[in-house]
């Protein structure tokens, strides 16, 4: 239901319970975040049912000094609300975290593959085979070397799905890189004076920046502290259209 990312200089916990918070006017019935802790040491994820300030009391007291990371408001489709279904869902190893707007319809198909090629399944949801078909292209599987490049892994998994999706995805190893795609669900991309951020709705960044992307179908986007870079299905280059933002909230 709702999407929110950050990759800075800037603590990402408040910045991506901010942008929940910005979303829980869409309805939600979980949400959580996945937080890297940087040097490849690996990820965080918090996930709760219920209110988004529920969430942020849990995390309140904890020491999260991570700069990067993605957040999500769940409107279940598929798999009750529950806190193994909210997302982020995550790869068999943990290391790398996506969160997803939309539906995934040949999931069952997807997960009785992967299930055969040995990935274990902790989720009811159509999403987590998402987390694991970027896992497999990531690492290597299904006949094919691993790509080891996290934007290169989620294109090669959005050759498999058949459905609707606005995902964004971080990897342990790739700290600081957010891996952005977009199917038939709206992804606005926007960079700050701290860092570079996306999500589902611009008002969930329009605190950070009014000049937005607005990404389009087929379109990907690599998000580091630095700026964004974004690419077509073949991986080019490819200039983006801003889109200022001059109406008030
Ligand atoms: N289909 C996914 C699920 O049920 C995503 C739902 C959403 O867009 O929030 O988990």
């Amino acid at each position: 239901c709702g999407i929110v990312g950050y990759t800075g200089s800037e603590q990402a916990k408040d910045i991506l319970i901010g942008g929940l918070k910005r979303l829980e006017y869409r309805g939600y019935d979980s949400a959580g975040v996945a937080l890297e802790r940087g040097d490849g040491a690996g990820l965080d994820v918090f996930r709760r049912v219920g209110k988004v300030s529920g969430l942020e009391s849990e995390l309140e007291h904890l020491d999260l000094a991570s700069t990067c990371g993605i957040g999500h408001t769940r409107w279940a489709t598929h798999g009750r609300p529950s806190v193994a279904n909210a997302h982020p869902h995550s790869s068999c190893d943990g290391r790398i975290s996506i969160v997803h707007n939309g539906i995934i319809e040949n999931f069952a198909e997807l997960r009785e593959e992967l299930e055969g090629r040995g990935h274990r399944f902790t989720s009811d949801t159509d999403t987590e085979v998402f987390a694991h078909l970027i896992e497999e292209a990531y690492e290597g599987g299904n006949g094919k070397p691993g790509s080891h490049d996290l934007l290169a892994a989620v294109r090669e998994a959005c050759t498999h799905v058949i459905g609707a999706y606005g995902i964004a995805a971080i990897c342990a190893d790739e700290p600081g890189v957010i891996a952005v795609a977009r199917k038939d669900s709206p992804i606005v991309i926007g960079q700050g004076a701290t860092g570079c951020y996306v999500a589902s709705d611009v008002i969930a960044l329009i605190d950070a920046t009014r000049d937005v992307v607005v990404l389009e179908d087929g379109q990907f986007a690599r998000l580091t502290p630095e700026g964004v870079t974004y690419t077509d299905a073949e991986g080019a280059l490819i200039e983006p259209a801003i889109t200022h933002i001059d109406w008030d909230i």
